[in-house]
């Protein structure tokens, strides 16, 4: 069985697209989300292009600034103080990775936790391993939950086992995965034997950034397989995940695909995100 993120998707934007309709007549305005692009990477140019396309079918008002790779970090920082002040912009995201010469955690950190979409300021980090309310949760993470929860997979007293350990989605998918008491293994590049420890998950996620790296040898029969790698494939060129799909389909009980899996839901957890952030402003 595929968990397909990108059908699950659509149906969660069209719920989004009704709600923020409601909250438009409520407020007099739409949520508004601004993204800011540094530099030409065309991958970063493509991810940018997917959040206009949601926000438009959400109906999210999108504004992407685009900056160019000489930017300074001051300048930066100039922008991101402007738009924390600007009680009409309820989300700011900052496109990662930057050049080389800005400090990538001195930006994280000056977007104000209010409108941190991505999740990724400290204090909402914080306040996820502290088990207080974050304003946010990362959204790739949250989605991996959601993809979860909709395919009907009991999470409570299972062994949930997680390959990376990155900020962004190895730690806090692990910790979601805790929060809902499944018994969580976290796996590095320096774990021993790697595959006697997947072999006993029952919900493996693997987020590495190497193609087809888990193979059908790793994995046990039945296990729920999330994957989260976006790659190209070598000898194809083609995207591809971190699992070896086609050997290990036919093993897992349940597995994304990728592209259609994981991808899609990070972007629609920003949309609902950006509608939270927005809802709390006008609350306040
Ligand atoms: P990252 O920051 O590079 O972290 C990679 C993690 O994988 C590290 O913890 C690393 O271990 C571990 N690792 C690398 N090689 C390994 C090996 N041979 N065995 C075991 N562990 C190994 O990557 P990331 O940002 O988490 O992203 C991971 C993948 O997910 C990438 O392909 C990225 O493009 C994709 N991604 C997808 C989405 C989406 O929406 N679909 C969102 C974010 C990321 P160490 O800590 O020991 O170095």
């Amino acid at each position: 069985m595929i968990i397909s993120g990108k059908e699950l998707s659509v149906k969660l934007k069209r719920e989004m697209a009704a709600k923020v309709a409601q909250l438009k007549q409520k407020y007099g305005r739409a949520p508004h989300l601004v993204v800011i692009l540094v530099g030409d990477d065309p991958g970063s140019q493509s991810y940018v292009r997917g959040k206009a396309k949601a926000s438009e079918e959400v109906g999210i008002t999108n504004t992407t600034i685009y900056k160019d790779a000489g930017i300074s970090q001051e300048e930066l920082l100039g922008i991101i103080g402007t738009l924390n002040a600007d009680p009409e912009v309820d989300g700011i995201l900052v496109q990662l990775p930057l050049p080389e010469h800005i400090d990538e955690p001195t930006i994280i950190n000056a977007i104000a936790k209010e409108k941190d979409v991505d999740g990724f300021h400290p204090l909402n980090v914080a306040a996820l391993w502290m088990k207080t309310r974050p304003c946010t949760v990362a959204c790739t993470p949250q989605g991996i939950i959601r993809l979860l929860d909709e395919a009907g997979v009991e999470l409570k007293g299972k062994r949930a086992v997680v390959i990376g350990r990155s900020q962004i989605v190895g730690l806090p998918v692990a910790k979601l995965l805790l929060d809902r008491n499944a018994t969580v293994t976290i796996c590095h590049s320096r774990t021993r034997d790697l595959p006697a420890v997947t072999r006993g998950a029952e919900i493996l996620v693997v987020a590495i950034g190497r193609p087809k790296f888990v193979t059908a040898d790793m994995v046990s029969p039945g296990t729920v397989v999330i994957d989260v790698g976006v790659n190209r494939d070598p000898e194809t060129g083609k995207l591809c995940g971190d699992v070896d799909f086609e050997a290990v389909e036919p093993i897992a009980s349940l597995i994304t695909p990728v592209p259609g899996g994981v991808g899609p839901m990070t972007i629609t957890c920003l949309m609902e995100n950006t509608i939270e952030c927005f809802i709390r402003s006008m609350e306040r």
